[in-house]
């Protein structure tokens, strides 16, 4: 199925395996080489072929080991080569995950992209802890950002939480002292409710509560540790055993 001279960006979703979609799982099965970031779990690489090349290009906050140049000359190496190249990212490809760089790379290249979605933490993290991030008696806008962005303390998030929204912040725990401040200081109230969900849908996951202005210690406190997100809005103190035997009936 898969076509040469083709980048196959691929979304392996939060970690657990029958998160993948199932065109995620047949590239993945089919492919010679993927190229996989540090989240992807050994379930998901057990459903590449024995004689595929896994190559990590895991990152760590400051420290990263390949520099994305780096990735997307290997890409596009390994694609140029003839060999069916799946770049394996958490999540979904174009979310924080520099899909599009990649993706931008292989074209310039002359090679086909096929693009395929995966479940952002976002969404993993939504179902698996029961949070409504749209729940319509709280909120109708929902927005993603990065907290670990270059200048955060320049970034402009002002509208984007409060009253009727959910702000939803990937790769905020490192700067959660400074992301609970900046929002304070752009007139949030101390008191909006927030969620940290660490490792979202995965057998350790865990779901702590509080309130903005304690964020940061709550993360010190129970030594949150990433992959985690923060949701910060009204629809994270909404009664999350009611919702999820909500989800529990539906599902029966
Ligand atoms: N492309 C990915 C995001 C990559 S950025 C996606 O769409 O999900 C990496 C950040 O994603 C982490 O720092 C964390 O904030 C978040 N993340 C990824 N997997 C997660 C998980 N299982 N639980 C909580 N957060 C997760």
């Amino acid at each position: 199925m898969l076509q040469p001279r083709t980048l196959y960006l691929v979304g392996a979703g939060p970690g657990p395996v029958d998160l993948l979609t199932l065109r995620a799982a047949r590239l993945i099965a089919a492919a010679e080489v993927i190229v996989h970031d540090g989240l992807i779990g050994p379930d998901i690489l057990g459903l590449a072929r024995p004689e595929a090349r896994l190559i990590s290009v895991a990152k760590r906050r400051a420290r990263h080991t390949l520099p994305q140049e780096e990735i997307n000359a290997l890409l596009v190496r390994e694609a140029l080569a003839g060999r069916m190249v799946v770049r394996l990212k958490g999540g979904d490809p174009l979310i924080f995950g520099r899909g599009g760089e990649e993706a931008e790379a292989a074209r310039a290249a002359g090679l086909a992209v096929e693009i395929v979605p995966g479940i952002s933490a976002a969404n993993g993290a939504a179902a698996a802890a029961g949070i409504a991030l749209t729940h319509r008696e709280a909120a109708s806008i929902v927005s993603f950002v990065a907290g670990q962005c270059k200048g955060l303390s320049e970034q402009d998030w002002s509208g984007l939480a409060g009253k009727g929204r959910t702000l939803v912040i990937y790769m905020g725990i490192a700067t959660a002292p400074q992301i609970a401040e900046k929002l304070i200081a752009d007139g949030l109230a101390p008191d909006m409710p927030i969620a940290i969900v660490e490792n979202a849908a995965r057998p350790e996951m865990r779901v702590l509560r509080g309130l903005l202005a304690g964020l940061p210690d709550l993360v010190a406190r129970e030594a949150v540790k990433s992959p985690a997100l923060i949701i910060i809005g009204e629809v994270a103190a909404r009664d999350e055993a009611a919702l999820s035997a909500l989800a529990r009936e539906a599902a029966a």
